[in-house]
């Protein structure tokens, strides 16, 4: 039985009916910033989109969803959310908009683009990040058009690129391990990760390798519910993952627990990393990390039994940990361990971080950067948007920011030092466009925001960074009110720019058969909605790693080229634990289990789940302040402060608190959100962000 539905506007295509009678299930794609990217099946009744649950037969995601995304019909006809496009009509901030045609939009903005583009289109500047993960509505025609127009470049580093750098300068990318073979592994190491809340379907590949006898380490600041429920937690402080690593690494050179044959045929610079994991007893990364030696000797006996014993040991790293200055050697430590057991002889053992790198994704084809005309325009990191905002004219900067565009991302609230973002996009003579699902914080401060589609009102096609599955959402719902695809917003704008180039008619489903090529058969990904990559079970066991030299680089030539360590080595936070008498408190900022991010806040039954703005706290560290769990309390530094209730906790670990993230500021409890805390520093590769390397201070408010 075939169905039809209308996805990009003249397009009608032909979707399969999982289902008989009145309701038909259409298979898709979850869009959210989340390792496990799972295939949804969405029931649709009479045009409605009743009920969306995970597709039993992806085997990833094992007919199972998050609470969050099963709420996704709630999002979806949200009343808040955007049906037509909306001016300003009051003060910027002021959140007063009316409504006005696609047109008079569009012509509006154009105008005002061109205007703009005419000085230096350099001016202009795109803000976008993984709102969605698809890479159709991510950066396709939006690409395109900021080539076309020559705007200012985008550093997307907000969330990963410290880390992805860091496995680029050992493993050669973003690659490792195929996550559904944790489940045969003997150790899992989940480390800077609370898998139940992020990353749910590893943990239940984990939970099978527990139940078959393995034993699991959880290594997070913060005693998470996936913290809880493995056999050991090592609760370090914030920022010296490098220091652990590399404790682990001398205790295997003392007691040589070391593959020597791996290390001689597949590594370069074992003898200097060597000679640094040396410096590292356990003893002074106790000191540093700020947990028992023992535990440091006892993990590192895990891991090198796990070599004499030949059995598969795996660390599941994920992205807190390198939320920190020295994030990019921390991933480096980390990431060299399994090569000096041979861990990734097994096809069990060895590391992931993020598969990403795996996935033969054509960004040319799709984003087109050969639309550029004349030199390369400047790139802005999305970190600095506070500061940049803030920046005159000037030879180094190039042109005053004076258009933003912004789809994909929510930065008044989840940019760090959010004081600062505030005041930039508060500018009346800055020009914001705002695409969205909703009135969001940054939408508030937008001169334009314009409506744009769910998942389940649009094409897209999916890579995923904990899996390595492609996926392709197909549109279950036709377009709510006068929302529009990014797609079609970038299509559209093109035209009243008047760029005639081809490319810009190009469809949806154009792109969604573009972004792969021939690496991945879409007649597969038609039928059954996913599509697994050909990829080796063991893919380092001979190593062949995609470094320059083929081998698991401890030493990087590259890192040394630029006049940096070529060895990873612990790097103290900006803000370390210790070296403030006004901030002695170390701040995490975790997601709450119900949020992603800023996603999902305005969803008021998750909202109900998660209560208000919380922020965790040791016993003895509230005592000495006199605060007991539910109090109002003032966290604060030299960046700014929040109001937010206290919960005392054993989740806390002592003289680190954890500011559950991300609410929406206006929702918070005054009007910030923690973010105001956070610096704009960046990361020692990568150009990443330092969320997690934060002191504070706390009072009763
Ligand atoms: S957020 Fe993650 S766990 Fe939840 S449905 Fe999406 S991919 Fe799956």
């Amino acid at each position: 039985m075939q169905n039809a539905i209308r996805t990009s506007p003249g397009l009608m295509h032909d979707v399969s009916i999982m289902t008989a009678s009145t309701s038909v299930q259409i298979r898709g794609a979850c869009p959210h910033d989340c390792p496990d990217t799972c295939s949804l099946v969405t029931t649709v009744e009479g045009g409605v989109a009743t009920k969306v649950q995970g597709n039993p037969a992806h085997p990833q995601t094992g007919g199972v969803l998050c609470n969050k995304v099963s709420r996704y019909t709630e999002r979806t006809y949200h009343p808040e959310r955007l049906l037509t496009p909306l001016k300003r009509i009051g003060p910027k901030s002021a959140g007063q908009f009316e409504a006005v045609s696609w047109d008079e939009a569009l012509s509006d903005i154009a105008a005002r683009l061109k205007t703009i583009a005419a000085r230096n289109p350099e001016a202009i500047a795109p803000y976008s990040y993984a709102g969605t993960m698809g890479f159709v509505q991510g950066e396709a025609m939006a690409g395109r058009f900021f080539n076309r127009l020559g705007a200012s470049l985008l550093d997307r580093t907000i969330c990963s690129s410290a880390g992805g750098e860091g496995m680029s300068q050992t493993l050669g990318g973003k690659v490792g391990m195929r996550v559904e073979f944790f489940a045969e592994s003997k150790l899992i190491i989940i480390w800077g990760s609370n898998s139940i809340g992020s990353n749910l379907h590893f943990w239940r590949y984990a939970q099978q390798a527990k139940r078959d006898g393995a034993k699991l380490i959880c290594i997070d600041p913060r005693k998470s519910e996936t913290a809880e429920k493995c056999h050991e937690h090592i609760a370090l402080l914030p920022g010296t993952d490098a220091a652990l690593a590399l404790a682990v690494m001398h205790e295997l050179v003392k007691n040589d627990w070391l593959d020597h044959d791996y290390i001689a045929r597949h590594t370069i610079g074992w003898q200097a990393l060597k000679e640094r994991a040396l410096l590292w007893s356990p003893e002074r990364a106790a000191a540093v990390c700020g947990v028992p030696v023992e535990q440091i000797k006892s993990l590192a006996n895990d891991y090198g039994q796990s070599f004499i014993n030949n059995q598969p040991a795996a660390i599941r790293l994920n992205y807190g940990m390198q939320r920190v200055r020295g994030g990019g050697n921390a991933t480096r430590a980390v990431a060299c361990l399994p090569a000096l057991i041979g861990a990734w002889r097994h096809r069990a053992g060895g590391v992931l971080l993020s598969s990403s790198g795996q996935f033969p994704v054509d960004k040319a084809t799709l984003q087109r950067p050969d639309l550029r005309k004349g030199s390369l325009p400047r790139t802005l990191n999305m970190i600095t948007i506070g500061d940049d905002l803030a920046r005159q004219a000037s030879s180094e900067f190039g042109p005053k920011i004076e258009a933003l565009i912004v789809y994909n991302s929510n930065p008044v609230a989840v940019a760090p030092e959010s004081g600062k973002v505030v005041q930039g996009f508060a500018r009346d003579d800055l020009f914001t466009v705002v695409l969205e699902h909703f009135q969001t914080d940054t939408a508030d401060y937008a001169d334009y925001i314009l409506p744009a589609t769910t998942q389940l009102e649009h094409w897209d096609i999916h890579g995923s960074y904990g899996h390595t599955d492609v996926l392709l959402n197909r549109p279950p719902i036709a377009p709510l009110g006068q929302a529009k695809t990014n797609t079609q917003i970038f299509r559209e704008l093109a035209v009243h720019m008047g760029f005639d180039e081809p490319c810009f008619q190009d469809d949806d489903e154009t792109l969604c058969r573009a972004a792969f090529g021939n690496g991945v058969d879409f007649d597969e990904l038609l039928t059954k909605g996913f599509a697994t990559l050909k990829l080796p079970d063991a893919p380092f066991a001979n190593g062949n790693f995609p470094t320059p030299s083929g081998k698991c680089e401890f030493f990087s030539p590259r890192l040394a080229s630029q006049g940096m360590d070529g060895l990873p080595d612990h790097i103290a936070n900006y803000e370390a634990t210790g070296t403030s008498n006004d901030y002695p408190l170390a701040m995490i900022s975790p997601p709450a289990r119900n949020f992603l991010n800023s996603t999902f806040v305005n969803v008021k039954s998750l909202r109900d789940i998660e209560g208000e703005p919380l922020l965790e706290m040791h016993a003895d560290d509230a005592a000495k302040r006199g605060i007991i769990t539910g109090a109002v309390v003032n966290v604060f530094n030299q960046r700014g402060s929040y109001k937010v209730k206290a919960e005392v906790s054993n989740r806390a670990r002592p003289g680190v608190v954890n500011g559950m993230g991300i609410w929406w500021r206006k929702l918070g409890l005054d009007g910030t959100n923690v973010n105001q805390l956070t610096s704009q520093h960046l990361t020692d590769m990568g150009r990443g962000p330092v969320f997690y390397d934060c002191l504070v201070q706390v009072h009763l408010a």
